[in-house]
């Protein structure tokens, strides 16, 4: 048999450790998983009430239109039902987007190091990855701008950026958009959107109809906590929207996911508290890099990148021994750094805690 070669060299996705798995090899009785960017408060408590009334229709096939869940972020967004697709996480809204639009006689631009699964899906489809360096932890764009030629088809944007945390201000955003050519898709991805305070962080959604090469992706794994139940979506262009449809299969949110969806939507209270709890997590962490003079790129999501200055994996395994479980930078482009989620205000205190003994005992040696 023979798989598409493009497929060969490619590893799985490599996540972050799961919790039963630390306790059970290194016998640890708690374990605090600060590795994935998930919400450490959970979910709306509103959530887990509308997942109940859906148990008694488990038998019956998810609304395929996600009809309901449409119409509520439609009117969250104030844009049209038509212009949104719904995947199973962004993550499918990515690999629909790269299914429908690269083949191997097209070329798609990113910013590298940023989040893994553009390349990932363009790598698949066969087409070329013009990747540009990130410069101090920001998008190059201009540097992107240069490599997108008459075969391109996707430029990504990831804002604010996993895993450096650097988000791309209004004016450099709408300066950018204007210069690419409209045979460019430009794909926003905004999944750490709900966790943004800067003022100047752009309102691409109101840019919409103004360009029509342009799609936002936004997701509810990271701020409203359902990362398990796999829902995200995309909004752009009503006829883009229309014929990327064919591309998705046909019940890929749940209703399990779509009711917890919609019931999260309407909990915005629960959001705010949660992004104000974030900001105050950060300054924990702002305060530590500052005390043990370590480099840090601000951030506008819910995780940190820390530069140790050591390999980011023996922060990674020194972690682990204590029952945290972080990123290591190694595997995100950039070895010697590590990337934390933000947890409450006890788990950071803790692994905060745990790192100040290291680097005081290290200082001793
Ligand atoms: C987490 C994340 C996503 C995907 O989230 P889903 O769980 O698939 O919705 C997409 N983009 C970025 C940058 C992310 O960090």
């Amino acid at each position: 048999m023979q798989i598409k070669q493009q497929l060969i060299p490619l590893k799985p996705y490599e996540p972050g450790k799961p919790i039963e798995e630390v306790q059970r090899e290194l016998g640890l009785e708690k374990v605090v998983k600060l590795a994935s960017n998930e919400n450490p408060f959970g979910c709306s408590e509103k959530v887990k009430q509308a997942i109940q009334e859906q148990l008694n229709a488990l038998h019956i096939y998810p609304d395929g239109y996600a009809f309901q869940i449409r119409e509520k972020v439609a009117q969250h967004l104030n844009v049209d039902k038509d212009q949104l697709i719904f995947g199973n996480g962004t993550d499918e809204v990515i690999l629909i987007l790269c299914r429908a639009m690269l083949s191997s006689d097209t070329n798609t631009v990113m910013a590298t190091p940023s989040f893994s699964q553009y390349k990932h899906n363009a790598l698949i489809e066969g087409a070329e990855i013009r990747e540009v360096p990130l410069m101090n932890g920001e998008h190059d764009l201009d540097g992107m701008l240069t490599q997108i030629d008459e075969n391109t088809r996707i430029v990504w944007v990831c804002n604010p950026n996993n895993p450096s945390g650097n988000y791309i201000d209004k004016e450099r955003f709408l300066s950018f958009l204007q210069n690419v050519p409209k045979h460019v898709l430009v794909v926003s991805d905004e999944a750490y959107f709900e966790y943004v305070v800067a003022e100047d962080y752009p309102d691409t959604i109101s840019l919409l109809n103004e360009y029509r090469n342009l799609m936002v992706l936004r997701t509810f794994s990271k701020a409203y906590g359902l990362a398990a139940l796999r829902i995200g979506y995309g909004v752009g262009n009503p006829n883009l929207i229309k014929s990327l449809d064919p591309a998705r299969p046909p019940f890929n949110t749940s209703t399990l996911a779509q009711a917890a969806a919609l019931a999260a939507l309407d909990d915005q209270e629960y959001i705010q508290d949660c992004r104000k709890k974030n900001r105050e997590g950060l300054e924990q962490f702002y305060a530590f890099c500052s005390k043990y003079k370590l480099d840090y790129y601000p951030t506008q999501a819910n995780f940190i990148l820390i530069d140790f200055k050591r390999k980011g994996n023996e922060v990674f395994q020194y972690l682990l021994k204590n029952g945290y479980i972080v990123r290591s930078g190694e595997a995100l482009g950039f070895p010697t750094s590590a990337r934390i989620t933000v947890g409450n205000q006890e788990e950071n205190q803790g692994i905060i805690d745990c790192l100040s003994q290291w680097l005081e005992n290290e200082e001793r040696d």
